[in-house]
């Protein structure tokens, strides 16, 4: 059973993390633990459907590693910026 259940209120925080990620290259595992004051916490700790509405979100850019709006990447998981430079 994962840690972080998928509820309303942990959706909500979620929405945060995806604010706090876009336009950095932080790591996901620090903004969750920081978010969810929870040391130790990891991408597996969390309920499936709740990870799936960060990957609705916001997602990192294979290229540059930054994290973008899901919907600025393409089909490679590619950022806008990246695509321009190529
Ligand atoms: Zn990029």
């Amino acid at each position: 059973m994962p840690t972080i259940p998928h509820n309303e209120a942990n959706s909500q925080t979620m929405r945060e993390v995806a604010e706090e990620i876009t336009g950095t290259c932080k790591s996901l595992d620090d903004v969750l633990q920081e978010k969810f004051k929870d040391e130790g916490l990891t991408a597996t700790d969390f309920d499936i459907t709740l990870l799936g509405e960060l990957d609705d979100m916001v997602m990192e850019c294979q290229e540059c590693n930054w994290w973008c709006e899901t919907h600025d990447l393409d089909d490679d998981q590619i950022c806008g910026d990246c695509r321009n430079d190529n």
